[in-house]
Formats: structure tokens, C-alpha cells, sequence
């Protein structure tokens, strides 16, 4: 204790210390700032780029990485169509960690030829049973009409080419739409659960679209 309060009192000690600590702070004060430079660099083009943060962040997350011993099939067997809107946090939504469903997303959450293909895959080699479509309110898709696209790209490039973009006015009708493919896809058998949903970007929450009676 003698000793401790020796060296705490001693003024020479200080000095030993902060010309110790001095070039150890630059340095990180140094990394510090290389490290937002190099966030805020610019890409060729002009934007900013988030590729460093987003390394920078994929690494943290392997150094924690707990994922190794995921099966490959989904545990709950379900496979998810859904928009690519970034407002959608698909996973979170539903409740589903990783290895427990598949989530397709493309602009609109639209029952394609290569959603399709992803769902064959996914039932017929990977084990799903229940197919869910998630379209959601305030889409983008339902702001314009597949001809405008295609006319306006054509004359912002003076390329012609043939694309479909299933542009949709009605939600709840285009999820009964999506529904509909799927059930009448002849290669996906009836015992395949599909069901269409609508989820509230404003409240969260998820309603379930019915076929109404015929
Ligand atoms: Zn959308």
C-alpha cells in the first residue's frame, strides 16, 4: 500500500505515464479518422459508398458467428413471396429466426416464373409445406403502369426491349391473384398450404386476404 501511494504521489511517474499513453492515443485518434474517411469515400459515380461499414459490420457479425450447424431445410417447412420493399422486415414480422423459412422477395411480391422456380425448389428438394404471399400497403408497384415504365426507359435509352414489370392498381386482388398461380400450378401439389396476406407498413400488422365466395 506504502509502495502504491509512493508511485501515485510521485510527479515522475506521471510523466513516464503520459509519454507511454501519448503516442498510443494518436495513434487511435489516427485510426479513428482514417476510419470515417474511408466510410465516406466516394464512389466513382458519385455516391457515397457503404461497402466498408457494411464489411466492417459482417465481420463483427463472424466473430459471433453461431450458424455453422443450421440444416439446410427450413424448420417450419414455410416458404415466404414477398416485396423487396426495405420496409418489410420479413423475418421479424413473422417471428422466424434463421433456418426456418425461405423468403423470396422481388419488386411487388409477384408469383413470377422464377418465384416459381425457387418454389419448386425449395418444396420439392428442400421439404416446404406452406407457401405464403405478403404483398403490403403503400407499394411502390401501384404507382404506375408496366406501359409508362416501359415507355419512359425506353426514351431515357433508346432501347427497345419486351419486359413485364406486373405493375398492379387492387393489393388485396393482386395477392388473390398470386394465390390463384400457385394453387393452379400443376406442379405444385394440393397438399401444399398456400395462403395471401396484406401487411400495414403504418401498424405492422398482417390481414389475411380471403377468396371471397363465389
Ligand atoms: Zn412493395
Amino acid at each position: 500500500m506504502k509502495h502504491f501511494l509512493e508511485i501515485v504521489g510521485n510527479p515522475l511517474y506521471y510523466g513516464i505515464f503520459l509519454t507511454l499513453l501519448g503516442p498510443f492515443t494518436v495513434a487511435l485518434i489516427y485510426r479513428r479518422l482514417q476510419g470515417n474517411a474511408r466510410s465516406k469515400r466516394e464512389d466513382p459515380d458519385g455516391r457515397m459508398s457503404a461497402k466498408d461499414d457494411l464489411l466492417r459490420e459482417n465481420q463483427r457479425f463472424a466473430r459471433r458467428f453461431d450458424l455453422q450447424r443450421l440444416p439446410a431445410r427450413p424448420a417450419r417447412r414455410l416458404a415466404v413471396v414477398t416485396c423487396m420493399d426495405a420496409r418489410l422486415p420479413v423475418e421479424r414480422l413473422l417471428g422466424l429466426t434463421p433456418g426456418e423459412a425461405h423468403i423470396i422477395r422481388n419488386a411487388g411480391g409477384i408469383v413470377t416464373e422464377d418465384a416459381i422456380r425457387s418454389l419448386l425448389v425449395s418444396h420439392y428438394l428442400l421439404g416446404t409445406e406452406e407457401f405464403l404471399i405478403i404483398n403490403h400497403s403503400d407499394c411502390r408497384m401501384m404507382t404506375f403502369k408496366d406501359e409508362e415504365l416501359s415507355a419512359r426507359l425506353q426514351c431515357q435509352t433508346g432501347k427497345q426491349i419486351a419486359i413485364t414489370f406486373h405493375a398492379f392498381s387492387d393489393l388485396e386482388d393482386n395477392v388473390r391473384r398470386q394465390v390463384q398461380k400457385l394453387k393452379a400450378h400443376p406442379w405444385i401439389p394440393r397438399t401444399v398450404r398456400v395462403r395471401g396476406f396484406v401487411y400495414d407498413v403504418s401498424t405492422g400488422l398482417l390481414q389475411e386476404v380471403t377468396t371471397p365466395c363465389k
